[in-house]
């Protein structure tokens, strides 16, 4: 069995030229540019609540780093580092090895792609967990919250919503989807993508952001606490697959598209004179950026349907349970 040290060196060190010390001492040192202050976020994904236990482990390499991805995206911060702590089962015999290769492949994938370089971490047994932390840099006070939205400002979603859950509800054949739809909508749930220079490109221009981590309803109603505000949404104008627009308005997709989570896109609010700006992004970034509805003063959230009609709707946000 490989032991802890076994298990980091070989797996787990890589070059780290944006530390300036990476894996092997008892910190990593890190320094962020002249100029910049550093977004630190975490997230940790258990098998049984938020992945299945025989989940391809490569596609679970990238998603453990996508999600903490989508973090920086929805602050406008350019991500630096990462920690990652593992939790693994006591081992099948070889089954190891090929699970942390596969693991590291995945990880390490996305993480290069983005120039994210992993510094630390930790390893033990136990029931089979990841947990990534990951640090980025964002310019001295620039960073997008949640608490900036303003009464007038458009609300935007980058790319489709929706798809991932209809994926999780397929697997769990609560939806029968077409042979033809299986595959994107699977990828959206197993290897999202995380919109990470759009999030940097908003600085300047987006009032609030957040990464629909958890579904629209209740990430956007994040916003509107957060920033005290009210809103006003159309499904109608929410940018979604085919397969979604097959299975719509069944109940169950109207929850998919509304409340499903791991979208990994962005909402974000816009000051209406901006509106132009958004539009040459989304050409420039080559990601559909839409507006569904528009920030008003007082509090709640209202979604209408392409009619006009309020929509009421049970669910209102994901309960974390993935499986
Ligand atoms: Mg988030």
């Amino acid at each position: 069995m490989l032991s802890e040290f076994d298990i980091i060196d070989r797996y787990f060190t890589r070059p780290s030229p944006g530390a300036v010390l990476g894996v092997g001492d008892d910190a990593a040192l890190i320094k962020p540019a002249r100029g910049m202050e550093l977004a630190v976020s975490t997230d940790m994904l258990v098998a049984g609540q938020h992945f299945f236990a025989d989940a391809d482990p490569r596609k679970l390499g990238h998603k453990s780093l996508a999600v903490n991805l989508s973090d920086m995206a929805a602050m406008g911060a350019r991500p630096r580092w990462a920690i990652l702590s593992l939790a693994l089962p006591e081992p099948t015999v070889r089954t190891d090895e090929k699970w942390l290769e596969a693991f590291a492949d995945g990880f390490f994938g996305l993480a290069q792609a983005h120039q994210v370089d992993l510094v630390g971490g930790d390893t033990t047994r136990g029931p089979l967990a990841i947990s990534v932390t990951i640090i980025g840099e964002v310019a001295t006070g620039k960073a997008l919250r949640r608490s900036g939205a303003r009464p007038g400002d458009d609300i935007w979603i980058s790319g489709q919503l929706g798809d991932a859950a209809l994926a999780l509800a397929h697997v769990q054949r609560r939806m029968v989807l077409e042979p033809g739809e299986i595959t994107g909508c699977l990828s959206a749930l197993h290897t999202p993508t995380a919109r990470v220079e759009l999030g940097q490109r908003l600085i300047g221009l987006a009032d609030s952001a957040i990464d629909i981590s958890d579904g629209l309803l209740a990430d956007l109603g994040h916003i509107l606490k957060s920033s005290k505000v009210a809103a006003v949404i159309n499904i109608s104008e929410i940018n979604c697959s085919a397969a979604m627009k097959r299975c719509l308005p069944r109940a169950l997709a109207l929850e998919c598209l509304l409340a499903g989570g791991d979208d990994y896109e962005l909402c974000f609010t816009v000051p209406r004179s901006r509106r132009k700006k958004i539009e040459m992004l989304s050409l420039e970034q080559r990601i559909p950026l839409t507006r569904i509805g528009e920030i008003d003063e007082g509090e709640g959230l209202v979604v209408l349907d392409a009619a006009g009609n309020t929509i009421t709707l049970e669910t209102k946000g994901y309960d974390h349970f993935h499986v």
